[in-house]
């Protein structure tokens, strides 16, 4: 599936003229409980019928979700928009219609064998019972979509603590899982998730005796509680990738490819990027290619310096700046551009604040380099050993080599927009839980189960 400007276009235009929402948001939510711990014994209960199931029927409810994704795509972009501030709706309705397509469901769950003189012995990939998992605001109803997809495809069932600014999309997100499930002949509450999720009922999912696994995609914060936890935790934590863009590149192209990566959904993927790191050689040419064709704001250091102020407060980052577009960000700071603005650049060291900090909003600070190894050395500083995601353009196999064991990332794409790696034009399957810090990289189904061996003894082997 390949994210063009004019599709784009096209869909907000569809959008726009669409007064009302497709999908019914009032309607009776399952799933949905006011306490932890109830939330969690009804999913347990949940797990009890689904792993009586058989594996083509747990695919139906899978079809299903993917199915009621689809149809809600607009509808769960819209909420996500209004709920949170963020993003922008046609974007996110891409995203909603490249998980449902493309989250790997059963086929991910695979066996492996061996057969011989002494019988056989296979690995089976077995479900871990009730998963918790910890959502973001950022990709509220797309994360609980994939992580719903893959979890139940391992035939888990899921308790959610959803980011509680984005709690009615979220809880819309799990009521389809549900709505899907039952449908489809499986059990209600297969998914769950609060009215009212707080720290505290996070605290209770990730101490309780019947959650073996928790799943967190957030921020560090997040990810270092479950890792605190004493229990078995996937990491998906916080990126700040570097696109290295070298001599070699297609510069015209790289302007593009760059550009377009970072303002999807208003820069809210993780992956996206967040900064450059250019040759000297060519960097001026990209920065031309940006400006003159790419819709680009090239902002003084006046201008940088009262978004430093905007953007970043003594607490850390400013929600309300968070997954705006560039336009918004630029009348933040009183200056007004036309709407074919779609990005933010300027020129800096690495250590200024606005390249150097996981910003989620479209504006790419562009950091000269000497030479391609200098280039390497100050894109793996800005990646803080996060181990996520980075980017390059560049036609040297040796450089991009080099680069690849140098920044040691979980995703790293070529020349493309960085959202090729959820397989938005590239190859690959998709998922919006990037487990970085704890090292399973791209999560699906499998990455939700736990590994069996099952022995027959002297038996069986038919060669
Ligand atoms: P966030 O860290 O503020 O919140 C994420 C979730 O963690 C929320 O549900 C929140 O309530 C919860 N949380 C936060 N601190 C917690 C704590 N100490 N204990 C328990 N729960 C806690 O993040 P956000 O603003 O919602 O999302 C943006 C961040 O997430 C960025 O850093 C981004 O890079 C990262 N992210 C990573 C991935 C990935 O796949 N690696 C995907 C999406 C977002």
């Amino acid at each position: 599936m390949a994210v063009n400007e004019q599709l784009v276009q096209d869909i907000v235009k569809e959008v726009m003229a669409k007064m009302q929402l497709s999908g019914n948001t009032s309607a009776k939510q399952t799933g949905i409980f006011t306490d932890m711990n109830e939330a969690i014994a009804a999913a347990k209960k949940a797990q009890a019928v689904l792993k009586r199931m058989s594996m083509d029927q747990r695919e139906k409810i899978i079809s299903n979700i993917r199915k009621k994704t689809m149809e809600n795509a607009e509808t769960l972009a819209r909420m996500g928009v209004e709920e949170t501030g963020m993003g922008n709706v046609p974007h996110k309705i891409l995203k909603h219609q490249l998980l449902a397509e493309k989250t790997p469901g059963t086929e991910d769950i695979t066996t492996t064998a061996w057969s011989g003189d002494r019988g056989l012995t296979l690995i089976e990939m077995g479900p871990f019972g009730v998963i918790g998992a910890i959502t973001p605001c950022t990709n509220p109803s797309e994360t609980i979509l994939c992580n719903s997809i893959g979890m139940i495809a391992g035939g888990n069932t899921v308790v959610f603590n959803p980011h509680p600014a984005a709690i009615k999309t979220s809880n819309f997100a799990v009521s389809l899982v549900n709505e899907a499930s039952v449908e489809a002949g499986g059990p209600e509450n297969i998914a769950v998730s609060l009215v009212k999720p707080t720290l505290d009922s996070s605290n209770i999912m990730m101490k309780h005796k019947d959650i073996p696994l928790i799943a967190a995609t957030g921020g560090p914060g997040v990810v270092t509680a479950v890792l605190s936890s004493g229990k078995r935790g996937i990491g998906a934590g916080a990126g700040n990738p570097p696109a290295l863009v070298d001599e070699t590149a297609d510069i015209r192209k790289a302007a593009q490819d760059i550009v377009n990566g970072c303002t999807f959904d208003n820069n809210l993927p993780c992956i996206a990027e967040k900064e450059i790191v250019a040759v000297d050689s060519v960097a001026d040419e990209l920065m031309y290619y940006m400006t003159t064709e790419q819709g680009c704001y090239l902002a003084s250091k006046e201008e940088q310096d009262k978004l430093t102020a905007t953007v970043l407060t003594a607490k850390g980052l400013n929600r309300k700046c968070v997954g705006r577009d560039a336009r918004t960000l630029l009348g933040m700071i009183g200056v007004n551009v036309s709407s074919n603005i779609r990005c933010i650049v300027f020129e800096g060291a690495k250590e200024h604040p606005l390249i150097s900090e996981e910003l989620m909003m479209p504006i790419l600070g562009v950091v000269r380099a000497k030479d391609f190894d200098d280039a390497v050395e100050q894109a793996v500083w800005l990646e803080h050993g996060n181990r996520h995601s980075a980017h390059i353009h560049s036609k040297n196999i040796d450089h991009i080599t080099k680069y690849a064991k140098a920044i040691d990332t979980a995703i790293l794409v070529k020349n493309a927009p960085s959202y090729a790696a959820l397989g938005f034009g590239g190859e690959g399957f998709c998922t919006f839980t990037i487990a970085s810090r704890t090292g399973e990289g791209l999560t699906s189904a499998s990455t939700f189960t736990k590994r069996r061996r099952c022995v027959m003894s002297d038996s069986l082997c038919i060669r």
